[in-house]
């Protein structure tokens, strides 16, 4: 009864201010969120989280050793997942966050490789950058899958010192020059955990987050996994 009464809800709210799809902007139905059933089948996922050695974590691993590697998509730079990450990281649509963030959890909650995380760590921003943008959007990305994985996320572990610009236009080595010593271990974690999940937006070369592990593994026999919405190998 609830959920008919939702549908005609829904449907009444979306005849009067209608939702469109980030995708293809036609009219959303009722039970679409964001995306249209047909743009949501469309969506390039990795499916890495099945496969343990798989491309991301082969990229990963001549860095540093992790346990696993996964990313929700392969990014695209045309289309529904640039638009949807553009939005959640530059336009303030949190939601898109969430909802991106239930996602990943759902791939992570089928896979065999993520089931001992004990505990979450977002890639920090920087004070000031976190300052400006309001939030910090892999915290957004963590706290949900902190909420749907019921795993403790920890915010205040790790610190951003180094206010890093415009990575993005940078190449690999520059990069890595770019981020090395950015982090630093501000306090100890509240209960040691055994397997920590590193959470970003996106993961491009790996030297931001390979940065932050470089941190965590000070924590001696600390595992250190990564998860992340899109990628680009
Ligand atoms: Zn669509």
């Amino acid at each position: 009864m609830k959920k008919k009464a939702f549908a005609v809800l829904q449907t009444l709210v979306d005849f009067i201010f209608p939702r469109n799809c980030l995708g293809c902007e036609s009219f959303l139905k009722f039970y679409e969120k964001h995306l249209c059933i047909s743009c949501q089948i469309k969506m390039p996922l990795t499916s890495f989280h099945l496969i343990r050695e798989n491309p991301l974590y082969e990229k990963i691993n001549v860095q540093f050793e992790s346990t696993a590697v996964t990313s929700l998509f392969f990014f695209q730079k045309e289309g529904a997942i640039a638009h949807m990450i553009h939005l959640f990281k530059y336009k303030g649509e949190r939601k898109i966050g969430v909802f991106l963030g239930e996602w990943l959890a759902n791939t992570l909650q089928e896979s065999a490789f993520f089931k001992d995380i004990d505990g979450i760590v977002p890639v920090p921003l920087h004070p000031k950058k976190q300052k400006k943008r309001g939030y910090n959007q892999a915290e957004i990305v963590g706290a949900t899958l902190s909420k749907k994985m019921g795993v403790p996320l920890y915010t205040e572990v790790l610190e951003r010192i180094k206010n890093t610009t415009a990575l993005a236009l940078l190449g690999e080595s520059a990069r890595k020059n770019e981020v090395t010593n950015a982090f630093i271990q501000q306090q100890p974690f509240p209960t040691a955990p055994q397997h920590v999940l590193l959470i970003d937006d996106v993961l491009t070369t790996g030297a931001t987050l390979a940065a932050c592990a470089s941190v965590l593994l000070k924590n001696s026999g600390l595992k250190i996994s990564i998860a992340v919405l899109a990628c680009r190998l």
